[in-house]
């Protein structure tokens, strides 16, 4: 697996290109936001982004990378720059991770970041829940979810969102009208093990929303987590007609 790190300050980039090497990841690494849109060209498997760099501002150049391709985007941040991390997310990195970490942690990031951009379950299931999706997109309304080839369509016209930001639409929508709670999401959407703050999730839930144009596909149960709701649709659950034969 090759990883682009786009890294100015030397001190960080030598240890972690060797701690890297040693999980088996070939890392090219370059110093500045344009040479790294450039080394992006190459189609890494995965780019490792320093949002303080010395010739552009680490956002554009997140901004730029997302504009020309879907290549998973982990941030890496210093301490002090919450905002930046959240408007990153926003515009489409997969993850963050701030300085300082050790390799470990990166790579267990890289892995879970990988596992859900590739398509593949949040975890492995055993063989026999294999193939588990229907076939066919899933109608909401106007929404038109298609697991398969992960398109999203509102009235015909397609919506553009990060992997993160269709898993987190795909989570929801398997059972519209139901609360997900926050651990739920977090620990599907993102990784079995999440710890930390959960301000990643607000940030993707608001993303979800302007893309969508109605606030009202998310509502928030206030204390609990989400939900998909279809907008001008009766949200309550338990009409599905699955009549309680009891
Ligand atoms: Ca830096």
């Amino acid at each position: 697996m090759r990883l682009l790190l786009i890294e100015d300050d030397d001190r960080i980039a030598g240890p972690l290109t060797e701690g890297l090497g040693r999980y088996g990841f070939t890392v090219d690494h370059v110093r500045t936001g344009s040479a790294g849109i450039v080394g992006a060209d190459g189609s890494p498997d995965l780019v490792l982004l320093d949002l303080g760099l010395p010739d552009m501002d680490g956002l554009d150049v997140c901004r730029s990378l997302r504009a020309r391709s879907a290549v998973p985007i982990i941030m890496i941040t210093a301490r002090g720059e919450e905002a930046d991390r959240i408007v990153g997310l926003e515009l489409g990195a997969d993850d963050y991770l701030a300085k300082p970490f050790g390799v470990r942690e990166l790579v267990a990031r890289i892995r879970a970041v990988t596992r859900r951009t590739s398509g593949a379950l949040p975890f492995p299931a055993p063989a026999h829940q294999a193939a588990p999706e229907a076939p066919g997109p899933q109608l909401l309304g106007s929404l038109e979810l298609n697991r398969r080839t992960r398109q999203v369509h509102l009235s015909g016209a397609e919506v553009q969102l990060t992997p993160r930001e269709f898993d987190l639409l795909a989570y929801l929508a398997e059972d519209p009208g139901t609360v997900y709670s926050r651990q739920q999401i977090m620990d599907t959407v993102w990784d079995p093990h999440f710890f930390g703050p959960t301000k990643t999730l607000d940030a993707h839930v608001a993303a979800l929303r302007r893309k969508l144009g109605d606030p009202a596909w998310i509502t928030t149960a206030r204390g609990v987590g989400f939900r998909l709701t279809v907008p001008g649709h009766d949200p309550e659950p338990g009409v599905a007609g699955c009549p309680d034969a009891s």
